[in-house]
């Protein structure tokens, strides 16, 4: 064996998110109550469970929008539950992580194309004509392609959370998080959207998805996560688990599901 080969072959493959132990509590409400689990680069990681049951705090604790109380998460190399981060740090996980959420929140004033290129030049410190470059491309992506002038009232549901995405897009994160995103629409709006979000994940992007769409995490998801009151209830292939559930909890919300 050369030093090459010996070396990958006692170097884990690092996960591109890894969150162990994870605690979490509002005043004396505990949200997160030991949490693990990772994402590998390229995988759909969807996260199930009922309401308050800690879905949307575990996705903003990955992004740092909140900080854990106990527990490590890190994400590629870069261990982001310290308590202080420096402001490179935390810029490096903005840029790797996009995250969509139920409410689009796109900047009314701003037109599509400049709500897509605004954090880019801002942020990234792109120019102008690469970011308009850029946006334009993840618009194509999202077939949103003639919407550029438009303003987010003027368009549907679905348009909007479409934008979204490609905003997050524009910023070419690692890994994209999704927080219900189809939940907000009127449900002859959803099916767009999950469709530009299954393409993703065929391309191969990295995702995080909370979603009460069962089917779409059947069938797009690797893996699943159950949450129930903060704790990890159930996890593994999602085609597997969401199929033939072996807790009578996931049993019970899958049923109340159909
Ligand atoms: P889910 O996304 O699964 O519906 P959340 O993570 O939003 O659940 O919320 C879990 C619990 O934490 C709920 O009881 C919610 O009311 C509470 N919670 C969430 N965010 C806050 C906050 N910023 N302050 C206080 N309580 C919160
Ligand atoms: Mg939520």
């Amino acid at each position: 064996m050369s030093a090459f080969s010996i070396a990958f072959y006692f170097t884990p493959m690092k996960h591109a998110i890894q969150f162990d132990n994870l605690e979490k509590s509002f005043g004396s409400l505990p949200v997160l109550q030991g949490i693990s689990g990772y994402v590998d680069a390229g995988e759909v990681l969807s996260i199930i469970g009922s309401s308050g049951c800690g879905k949307s705090t575990l996705l903003r604790c990955l992004n740092r929008l909140e900080t854990v109380d106990r527990g490590k998460i890190v994400i590629s190399d870069l261990e982001i539950s310290k308590p202080q981060l420096s402001s490179r740090e935390l810029k490096e996980v903005r840029s790797r992580i996009g995250m969509v959420f139920q409410q689009f929140n796109l900047f009314p004033h701003l037109s599509v194309l400049e709500n897509l290129t605004l954090a880019p030049q801002q942020v990234l410190k792109i120019s102008r004509s690469e970011s308009k470059e850029r946006a334009k491309y993840y618009l194509q992506e999202v077939g949103l392609a003639d919407k550029a002038e438009m303003y987010p009232e003027q368009l549907s549901g679905g348009q909007r959370q479409r934008v979204a995405i490609a905003r997050s897009l524009c910023m070419e994160p690692q890994i994209m998080l999704f927080d219900e995103p189809t939940s907000a629409l009127d449900p002859e709006l959803v099916g767009e959207v999950l469709a530009v979000m299954r393409r993703l994940a065929e391309e191969g992007m990295t995702m995080v998805v909370v979603t009460h769409e069962i089917q779409f995490a059947r069938d797009v998801a690797n893996r699943v996560m159950f949450l129930d009151q903060g704790r990890v209830v159930e996890e593994g292939l999602a085609r597997e688990v969401l199929t033939n559930p072996n807790s009578d909890r996931l049993h019970t919300f899958l049923s109340r599901m159909r």
